[in-house]
């Protein structure tokens, strides 16, 4: 076993001197009492106790004087080195440099534990067998009363080992950061608070989209609403749930997003003893915009297809209900001829007459029967919830070519929340085009110089509205009823517009049990307004 070192068994002896020589007179009890005092270092403790204590930790500790020289060295220090104590006493500390740490260390080192401080570093250290290890070290200078170093106490442990599972740990962690770097969806781990605790360059540029959040937030109450607990149920997970992303002012943003739980036992020092378990949730988000861009633009052209379509059956079904209009005058008239002539007898003059007419009255009314059964059928459409700002959206996308000519600028405020309503999109969005149309026209007609149209949706207690906005002429006070009636219109006698196209507007509308009108204290130009009251059912 390793000897105290021969000064360190001086030292109780030289502390008893000096304290004996304080007290006046001392009496044996005090002499005794202080003899047990310095041998127990002042706690009651035989210094055997010390000595034994560290010789059994199982950390290499050394006590060198002030030069480094190594005057102690433990059981833990010969098994940590490889070097028996007798082989290190009287041996620099040196003896265990690998001679790679640089000279700057170690004078930083030596300053430090030369102005009384203690110091910790790491050093690489050789051992006896020439193997290195790393070491990390503390050096506590020993101070005497007064202040001057007297020894150096060295502990040092080899955390080669460790140094090895932390550098795996973190290389691991590095090529999984490199892997979710290069992957090219936004990746963001989170806790069970919702906190985001590792994520990837594809999820650190959703930062802009969401200014002043978290990206992962938005995108869980987006999907989950403010609260989002179901989600969070054992077991529960969601995969390819899509949401859009809309900033007045940039294009939408379309993302598919999944979402995994996993549980991970916690490390923290508080949950060393329990096996409690934290979750968490790898969430993963795809940006499909031109994947959606392109199916979007494929709708636009179907819309536009069946919109152009619409329109074309609807001025047929003008054009024939004009001529049927058009000519139930002259059968009425021939007809109302017949029954006269009829009334007056059937002398031979007027039995040719009723010939002549009753053959009039057939071919006018065949004729009229022909133009009813060619009047082309408006296509069936079955009623399905439909929000509003979508039918506008889809009207104004279609529109942007005509209004982009007309040289009109759109302003289109939407109802953040619109309650869907039980309707046929096809007809409302022709419905829509129409009062689109209108106020394209009649701001060209007009020359106005400052064409706008506003489109606004807004909902209330009583039910949702769209209000189609134009800078044109207005529609004057005496003419705001007639202006639903079929064939009025305000355009020249053979211009394409047959004046059906506000009465069918607001037959699709009043289908839908709703009411479209002309806002009498609109000003700046016309205002229309639709309004479908809360619970209106579609009616046949
Ligand atoms: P050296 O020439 O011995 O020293 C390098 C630089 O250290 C010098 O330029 C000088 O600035 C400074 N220096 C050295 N000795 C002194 C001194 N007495 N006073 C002021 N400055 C000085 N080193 C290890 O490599 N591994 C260990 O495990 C280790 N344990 C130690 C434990 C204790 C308690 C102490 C006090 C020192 C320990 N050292 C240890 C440091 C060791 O004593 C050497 O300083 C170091 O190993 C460098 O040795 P060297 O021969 O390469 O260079």
């Amino acid at each position: 076993m390793t000897q105290l070192p021969p000064a360190k068994q001086g030292m109780p002896c030289q502390r008893l001197k000096q304290i004996l020589q304080t007290l006046a007179d001392p009496t044996p009890e005090q002499v005794v009492a202080e003899i047990d005092r310095c041998l127990s270092g002042g706690l009651g403790l035989p210094p055997r106790v010390f000595f034994e204590t560290t010789e059994q930790a199982s950390v290499a500790i050394s006590i060198t004087d002030p030069d480094a020289i190594i005057l102690y060295a433990n059981a833990a220090f010969e098994r940590v080195t490889g070097y028996r104590a007798d082989e290190v006493i009287g041996k620099n500390e040196s003896l265990l440099s690998y001679k790679t740490t640089p000279r700057g260390y170690y004078e930083r080192m030596w300053t430090d534990i030369k102005a009384g401080k203690s110091w910790t570093g790491r050093l690489v250290n050789r051992r006896k067998d020439g193997s290195r290890y790393l070491a990390e070290l503390t050096i506590s200078p020993v101070l005497s009363e007064s202040g001057a170093i007297q020894y150096f106490l060295g502990i040092h442990r080899d955390i080669t080992e460790v140094r090895h599972l932390h550098a795996q740990v973190a290389s691991q962690k590095a090529l999984i950061e490199t892997v979710l770097d290069l992957a090219p969806m936004a990746v963001a781990l989170l806790d069970d608070a919702d906190k985001v605790v590792l994520d990837n360059h594809e999820y650190k540029k959703l930062a802009s989209l969401f200014p002043g959040g978290e990206p992962a937030r938005h995108v869980l109450r987006a999907l989950f609403g403010e609260d989002g607990s179901h989600f969070k149920l054992p077991g529960e997970g969601f995969s390819e749930r899509e949401f859009v992303i809309e900033r007045g002012g940039s294009p939408m943003r379309w993302f598919s997003c999944s979402g995994v739980w996993f549980d991970r036992r916690e490390t923290s020092a508080e949950a060393f003893l329990d096996s409690h378990r934290r979750r968490y949730l790898v969430l993963v988000m795809d940006d499909i915009t031109p994947h959606k861009r392109r199916q979007e633009e494929q709708r636009l052209a179907t819309l536009r297809a069946m919109l152009a379509e619409g329109e074309m059956v609807q001025s047929l079904r003008e054009a024939i209900s004009g001529a049927i209009y058009q000519l139930q005058g002259p059968v009425n008239l021939i007809e109302a001829a017949l029954k006269m002539a009829q009334r007056r007898g059937s002398s031979g003059d007027s039995s040719a007459l009723i010939g002549v007419l009753r053959e009039a009255l057939e071919s006018g009314q065949s004729a009229l029967d022909r133009l009813t059964q060619s009047m082309p059928s408006e296509a069936q459409e079955s009623a399905a919830p439909v929000n509003l700002n979508e039918i506008v959206r889809d009207v104004l996308s279609v529109s942007t070519g005509p209004l982009l000519s007309a040289g009109v600028s759109v302003e289109w405020k939407p109802a953040p929340v619109l309650p869907a309503i039980p309707g046929r999109a096809t007809a409302l969005r022709t419905m829509l085009k129409q009062l689109v149309d209108n106020a394209i026209q009649a701001m060209v007609a007009h020359r106005s110089l400052d064409r706008e149209l506003r489109i606004i949706t807004s909902s209330s207690d009583d039910g949702v509205m769209i209000q189609v906005e134009d800078t044109g002429p207005g529609v004057p006070e005496g003419l705001r009823t007639k202006i639903f009636e079929p064939f009025f219109t305000t355009h020249r006698p053979m211009s394409r517009n047959a004046g059906m196209g506000l009465a069918l507007a607001q037959e699709v509308v009043a289908r839908h049990g709703g009411s479209l009108r002309i806002d009498p204290h609109y000003e700046r130009g016309c205002r229309f307004e639709v309004f479908f009251p809360r619970g209106s059912r579609e009616v046949e």
